[in-house]
């Protein structure tokens, strides 16, 4: 059995730019296997959440019911949990929606922006929360990425110090929108 870190991501209210940018590591993602298991992403098979990962990157704002809930069972079992990207990290381009009534979003979307089969889906689709909001304003978070999306070397050098047991100061290296 693997005695190395384990890593997970997770995407909430997000376009995967961010998970793009995290792949844009290209060749230095066997670095990063050969120091950390991919326990949990969209990236990988694994459907459940596991017990505990010692780091989380989280993309995306909280945004639904589903995210609002995601975000608290993943808290609850990662050790380090990361804000990865503007939208994580102050809701970004998902707070767009913020002014408006969840129901006109959902008429805006749904009825008048299609011309076949018009109506607002009542399943499959999480329900919407009243605001997107970023991930700190549900749960603790431990390091901050800005950026939209941050870039590779700035994720490489963020999970590199993680994994050598390092709080990376990344100020000097990132800053919000692309
Ligand atoms: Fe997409 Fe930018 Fe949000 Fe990342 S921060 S999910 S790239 S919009």
């Amino acid at each position: 059995m693997s005695t190395k870190p384990t890593l997970a991501t997770v995407w909430l209210d997000g376009c995967s730019g961010c998970h793009m940018s995290f792949l844009d590591i290209d060749e230095r993602l066997l670095e990063l296997a050969a120091q950390a298991d991919l326990v949990y992403s969209p990236l990988v098979d694994n459907k459940e959440f596991p017990s505990m990962a010692d780091i989380t990157l989280v993309e995306g704002a909280v945004s639904s019911e589903e995210d609002f809930h995601k975000i608290q069972k993943v808290r609850a079992h990662t050790r380090i949990l990361v804000s990865l990207g503007d939208c994580a990290v102050t809701a970004n381009v998902p707070a767009m929606r913020n002014r408006f009534s969840v129901a006109s979003v959902l008429d805006r979307a749904y009825l008048e922006n299609v011309t076949l089969n018009a109506h607002v889906p009542v399943e499959v689709i999480p329900a919407l929360r009243k605001q997107s909001i970023p991930v700190h304003q549900v749960v603790p978070v431990d390091v901050y990425i800005p950026g939209c999306p941050p870039s590779a070397d700035v994720i490489f050098h963020a999970l590199s110090e993680l994994l050598a047991g390092r709080v990376p100061d990344l100020r000097p290296l990132t800053h919000f929108g692309s």
